[in-house]
């Protein structure tokens, strides 16, 4: 995808001031913060966009690099990639909001069972699946489904350590903690996992009874999931935090629900746009009509039918689509003409007139196959 430029990202002119760039982003980082729109992935590469936007701006040197070289000049320096440097600035433009946004170092860092450095054991839990069918409407319009599932959570009565009350954990002698153990062999150094400790670079002797020494418990979860509007077959709804518990204080994982959409009857859907098929009369077809068509969303749209419709016309119905952040697809209607297979004697008689008035064409000429669709 194409970089956009970063004042335009933030809405500011060139030479606005600090404060001005700090209150753009600001305004943009609450708006589309991943807690305020759950599962939006526009929202949330909005919310990238800014902070990437805003880590180059915000900073003398680096915005500097970028009036005189554009992204070229900030490649390397920001890349974004490290965004903890602006994190640390976050405390400064959010104030008393800040601990609202603590989801936003995961959206970053996320990663199951990424280790907190050295030998530490501090693990984030682990991301859980869940399968969710879910009927073509709902997905079309957005939904709010309870669900219940098992997860881990941290043991209440160690408090996630996984040591028995008031005792604690001890460094593993062998490792000193670090969960590995290094033999020289010639030339090279060999690391390999510490088999006092099992990697865990700690001892745990007295394991909590609650737990076992696990440190957490498994608990059945009820949760209101609330699907976005416009969600498509496959796609997923993230969650945050309510995966399975972390390990030693480690924050939890989260929870992905991935969608899977029940064809409807009637209505299929590419992308943004509805296509549906109605059948017409051969006289509604030659000589126009308008007709009423029921949407997706159970309302009754009149729709006009041009004379000398022919089998298999496409008409556009703007914005009776799928939604999608205050836009709407469009509703596409084919037109199928359906001939009569019994016809009254006196549609007969006039059918014939026609016949005859028209003329038969008894060598017609032939037509592509691909013209027909
Ligand atoms: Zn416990
Ligand atoms: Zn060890």
């Amino acid at each position: 995808m194409a970089k956009r430029d970063y004042y335009e990202v933030l809405g500011v002119q060139k030479n606005a001031t600090k404060d001005e760039i700090k209150k753009a982003y600001r305004k943009l980082a609450v708006q589309y913060h991943p807690d305020k729109n759950p599962g939006n992935k526009e929202a949330e590469e909005k919310f990238k966009e800014a902070t990437s936007a805003y880590e180059v701006l915000g900073d003398d040197e680096k915005k500097a690099a970028y009036d005189k070289f554009g992204f070229s000049g900030v490649e390397g320096m920001s890349g974004g990639q490290d965004f903890s440097q602006t994190f640390r600035g976050f405390e400064d433009i959010f104030g008393g909001d800040f601990s609202n946004f603590s989801s936003i170092f995961d959206m970053f860092t996320n990663g199951g069972g990424r280790r907190y450095g050295g030998g530490s054991s501090v693990r984030q839990g682990e991301n859980l699946r869940y399968d969710m069918e879910i009927s073509f409407k709902d997905a079309v319009f957005g939904t709010k489904v309870e669900i219940q599932y098992t997860h881990t959570e941290a043991c209440t009565s160690c408090k996630g350590s996984g040591a028995a009350n008031g005792s604690s954990r001890t460094v593993c002698p062998n490792c000193k903690g670090s969960g590995q153990v290094r033999r020289s062999q010639g030339f090279f150094t060999m690391a390999s996992t510490c088999l006092t400790c099992g990697g865990e670079g700690y001892i745990n002797e007295h394991p909590c009874k609650e737990c076992g020494g696990a440190g957490a418990q498994k608990k059945r979860q009820k949760l209101a999931v609330t699907i976005p509007a416009g969600v498509e077959n496959g796609k997923k709804v993230i969650i945050p935090k309510q995966g399975n518990a972390g390990v030693n204080g480690g924050p939890a994982g989260d929870l992905y629900v991935f969608i899977h959409v029940k064809p409807h009857e009637y209505f299929e859907r590419s992308d943004h746009d509805l296509y549906c098929a109605v059948p017409i009369s051969i006289t509604q077809a030659a000589l126009g009509a308008e007709i009423r068509v029921s949407t997706l969303g159970g309302k009754t749209i009149k729709v006009k039918v041009p004379p000398g419709s022919q089998n298999g016309k496409m008409l556009r119905i703007r914005e009776e689509g799928v939604p999608s952040g205050g836009f709407f697809g469009d509703l596409y209607i084919k037109l199928i003409t359906k001939v009569p297979e019994k016809l009254s004697r006196r549609s007969r008689e006039l059918l014939e007139e026609i016949s005859r008035i028209e003329g038969e064409n008894e060598t017609p000429q032939p037509i592509p196959l691909s013209d027909l669709s």
